[in-house]
């Protein structure tokens, strides 16, 4: 029999005994936030404010009784004008133990932010998350997985162990840059992400509906591949989006199987990264944007 062929770099499989590959149920608690940033008027479109500001009303109640039930951690990925907008429950997600993380402060796009606007909006949002949580606040989610260069020197400014935004791997790695400390990454991919199987709006119409059970068996897959290449499985969800009754059947349906799966770590991503720092672990790195021509900062001028 032939054996498997190595090429390149192993994936990180340094996960604590006895596990050997994990997953992060992770919720974006987006509602209308994404709306505002770009610059809607709320009396411009109150159908979809309301079909947004569902999901904290409505669906984080459900997905925490769900969490409750399973007992199974979780991460929240919160934009600090949410967070103000609902601090009583964010503070009852921090005190049972789930990880709050940011998410810009109105879920700006940061692709056309200049650094010290960016810089700013980390900085205000991160203080905002830390003083409703009363949690240190280690990890970031950038709005819309955007990201630019510079961001990983931005986050780690503002004390961040760690960005789950992008898709370089199926394990854990390190973004490096020209200057500073390199970056955790804990990635996260479009199939494992709600909206693109289940997003619908007025706007979005022509996007259709994935069937439940379609999504199950994608998003089951891809915890398996992962699983048997010792890697980390992050699930992307949205109160507004998977909150529905029948969406969250599946959800539940998707944790009882990870949870039948043996040696697999559900986690969060913060505790990933502590776990990873506080044992000082080699994990592989990528520089960024490195085959990028010698631009400033490899990046294309903002239109
Ligand atoms: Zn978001």
């Amino acid at each position: 029999m032939m054996e498997d062929m190595c090429i390149g770099n192993l994936p990180f499989r340094g996960w604590p005994n006895p596990f050997h590959a994990a997953l992060c149920l992770t919720w974006d608690v987006d509602d209308e936030a994404p709306f505002y940033s770009r610059g809607i008027s709320p009396y411009h479109d109150v159908s979809e404010i309301e079909q947004r500001q569902y999901g904290v009303r409505r669906a984080l109640p459900l997905i925490f009784n769900l969490l409750q039930k399973s007992r199974v951690p979780a991460c929240f990925f919160v934009p600090a004008y949410i967070a103000k907008q609902w601090p009583a429950v964010i503070q009852t997600l921090a005190d049972h133990q789930y990880e709050i993380g940011g998410h810009g402060f109105l879920h700006e796009p940061v692709r056309n932010l200049a650094i010290q606007d960016e810089d700013d909006i980390v900085r205000e949002a991160l203080t905002v998350l830390r003083k409703i949580s009363r949690q240190p606040v280690v990890g970031y989610r950038t709005p819309s997985w955007q990201f630019n260069t510079w961001t990983p020197e931005v986050l780690r400014r503002y004390g961040i162990l760690y960005d789950s935004s992008l898709m370089g791997d199926i394990s854990v790695y390190q973004l490096a840059w020209d200057t500073g400390q390199p970056l955790l990454e804990i990635p996260i991919h479009w199939n494992l992400d709600d909206v693109e199987h289940w997003g619908h709006t007025h706007a979005t119409r022509d996007h259709s509906i994935s069937s439940p059970s379609t999504v199950y068996e994608i998003w089951k897959d891809e915890l398996l591949g992962i699983v048997n290449q010792g890697g980390v499985c992050v699930l992307t969800l949205h109160p507004h989006v998977s909150g529905r009754p029948g969406f969250l059947s599946v959800i539940q349906r998707f944790i009882d199987f990870a949870q039948s799966i043996p040696d697999l770590w559900i986690t969060t991503p913060g505790h990933i990264a502590q776990y990873v720092s506080a044992h000082a672990l080699t994990v592989p790195r990528v520089r960024l944007a490195s085959t990028m021509p010698d631009t400033q900062y490899g990046r294309e001028p903002a239109p």
